[in-house]
């Protein structure tokens, strides 16, 4: 009986695992009218005989945490089945289609997607090139994210060639493998004329593809973006992938890039390559992105991964996953030599500086702003500066004191690298799971020896970082250039003489200044369009002093007095202290040594 049991059960499965490797998932994307921004998507699903189906898209991209609802760009969804019949397909809420399977378990999907939004995580197709973000453009089937899927590009005539972090199938021209969703999901396309040069750097095969013209010289950028994939990759100690794929769009002003596991897509203007701090902020971008190779794509945040696409995935640890990505690309250009000593320094006191100057400091907390990334980080609104802190640069300078913190209790034998390629080894490569709080904190206490409540109490409260403190492990002291002088704080920005913020704590907040009210004239002068007249009074201003200042609210003519208290921003320098030991000398050197 028993055998017999086992042979049925052994039976059963294997024929439910013939049903499952039947069933099969592939798209074609086409272009048709890629002038007025199209791309046609068929989607064909086999073996589902019978079935009722749940097509789904996701509404965000991971990496980018906001609600996008992809699902707007879509029009015309039809379905038939494999003969030809229209099959219904009904849409149950915003990211879902409900359709049943024909009698030949064949459904093919059809719709159209317009994609005209210029950013690294959304589509963009015109009669130049077409850049998919797959986020916004593949459905799945709903329980089914494992599943393998074939994409087939139907180029458009004037295009010539295809990049993507995706496998080529053999054998069929312009078509593409993923082993599941969360591949497809994570694997732009980008279909057009671009020029692709490729590099092998640490192993791994690099191919770039520059869309558009650019200012760039490939030999220059081989050498140097080799220099940081490798110091990226020493690290960890081990590059995760066989083939990287950049993809690299060149506007008139652009920036920005979004992290995958295999590629990425980059920002950048067309002629930041002819301007030394433009080329450097470049690098500092291949930089960042690639160190998401490892922190986030892989050692991630137990929310980041498997991925919910259908809405919020809430971490409390981006001041990990990008805050420390951030404190490492400016770190691994120090070790590359672009950035000497006191460029670096200067980078870091850049950093410090809109930290310890925004009002938000002192409101929300570093996991909060993490947390609350979604609804604040991006969705940032006039208010801003006044009740948010950005998980970038705080979190970039929360890795600085883990990492001072850590060379000064392990006596320079271990820091902040070593923690994070302890947390790759075990979070990634020996549990494939993602990480909690706790568990970084552990992690970071084991390696270095000692408590680090004492910089977590920086994390989870908003209060004043004694930067002091860590940066005399290495001996550096922060000073602010400000201090002793009085200087008044009027606090408004404006764009045309309109005010888009105004500061906590200012002159004109105290006096009820409003975001949208257009400076006429202040003390009866008054106020040109470029700022100048502004300018001058205000640095001829003192303390104490009370401004007359006329406004237009809403096309209402008020008169508003305004008295300026002293500034508390400082303007931030990192130097040495003045007698260094040699224990602070040493320190200082593995801080910073390239
Ligand atoms: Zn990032």
């Amino acid at each position: 009986m028993r055998i017999r049991f086992t042979f049925l059960l052994l039976l059963i499965m294997t024929v439910t695992s013939i049903a499952q490797a039947q069933k099969k998932i592939s798209f074609e994307v086409s272009f048709k009218e890629p002038q007025a921004h199209y791309a046609e998507v068929q989607m064909e699903l086999s073996g589902f005989k019978g079935e009722t189906l749940d097509l789904k898209m996701p509404v965000w991209s991971p990496g980018s945490y906001l609600i996008r609802e992809y699902p707007k760009n879509l029009e015309s969804v039809t379905a038939t089945s494999g003969s030809g019949k229209q099959l219904a397909i009904d849409k149950i809420n915003k990211n879902t289609w409900r359709v049943e399977a024909g009698d030949d378990g064949r459904i093919l999907v059809n719709y159209r997607v317009y994609a005209f939004e210029v950013s690294v995580r959304t589509s963009f197709i015109d009669e130049s090139h077409a850049f998919l973000s797959p986020t916004g453009v593949f459905m799945y089937v709903d329980k089914m994210i494992d599943h393998p899927a074939e994409v087939t590009i139907n180029s458009h005539a004037n295009w010539k060639r295809i990049s993507t972090g995706l496998e080529k199938v053999k054998g069929k021209e312009n078509t593409y493998y993923a082993s599941d969703f969360d591949i497809l999901f994570d694997s732009p396309i980008e279909v057009g004329n671009q020029e692709v040069f490729e590099f092998t750097a640490s192993g791994v095969k690099h191919e770039v593809a520059m869309v558009g013209a650019g200012s760039y010289d490939k030999e220059i950028l081989k050498k140097d973006m080799t220099k940081i994939i490798d110091e990226a990759t020493k690290v960890f100690g081990v590059n995760p992938n066989k083939r990287y794929v950049f993809i690299i769009h060149h506007f008139a002003s652009g920036g920005g890039g979004l992290e995958h596991l295999n590629s990425t897509v980059l920002g950048a203007s067309r002629f930041t390559y002819e301007n030394y701090n433009g080329y450097l902020g470049f690098l500092g971008l291949v930089a960042h992105e690639y160190f998401h190779v490892w922190n986030v794509k892989r050692l991630r945040p137990v929310p980041l991964g498997p991925f919910n696409y259908d809405e919020e995935n809430y971490t409390t640890i981006l001041w990990v996953s990008e805050g420390f990505t951030a404190y490492y690309d400016n770190l691994l250009m120090r070790r590359t030599g672009f950035y000497d000593e006191n460029s670096y320094l200067k980078v870091i006191a850049n950093d410090i500086q809109p930290v310890e100057n925004r009002g938000g400091n002192l409101v929300q907390s570093l996991s909060l702003s993490s947390f609350d990334a979604w609804i604040k980080q991006y969705r940032p609104d006039e208010n801003s500066v006044n009740t948010t802190i950005s998980y970038y640069n705080k979190g970039a300078l929360i890795g600085m004191l883990i990492d001072l913190k850590t060379l000064q209790a392990t006596k320079g034998t271990k820091r902040l690298d070593d923690i994070m390629k302890a947390m790759y080894d075990e979070y990634y490569t020996k549990l494939d799971r993602g990480f909690t709080d706790a568990e970084f904190k552990n992690m970071a206490e084991k390696i270095a020896g000692v408590s680090m409540d004492d910089i977590y109490e920086y994390v989870n409260e908003a209060k004043p970082i004694d930067y002091n403190f860590y940066l005399k492990n290495a001996g550096m002291e922060l000073i602010d250039q400000l201090e002793g002088y009085s200087i008044p704080d009027f606090g408004v920005s404006l764009s045309s003489n309109r005010v888009t913020t105004v500061s906590r704590g200012s002159g004109a907040w105290d006096a009820g200044i409003n975001v949208r009210d257009e400076l006429i004239a202040i003390n009866g002068y008054r106020l040109d369009e470029s700022g100048r007249e502004l300018e001058r009074i205000l640095t001829s201003a003192k303390v104490g002093d009370q401004l007359e200042v006329l406004v237009s609210r809403d096309g209402i003519i008020k008169t508003i007095e305004v008295s300026l208290p002293a500034s508390k921003k400082g303007d931030y320098l990192i130097r040495s202290v003045e007698k260094p030991t040699v224990e602070q000398l040493e320190i200082r050197n593995i801080w910073l040594s390239l």
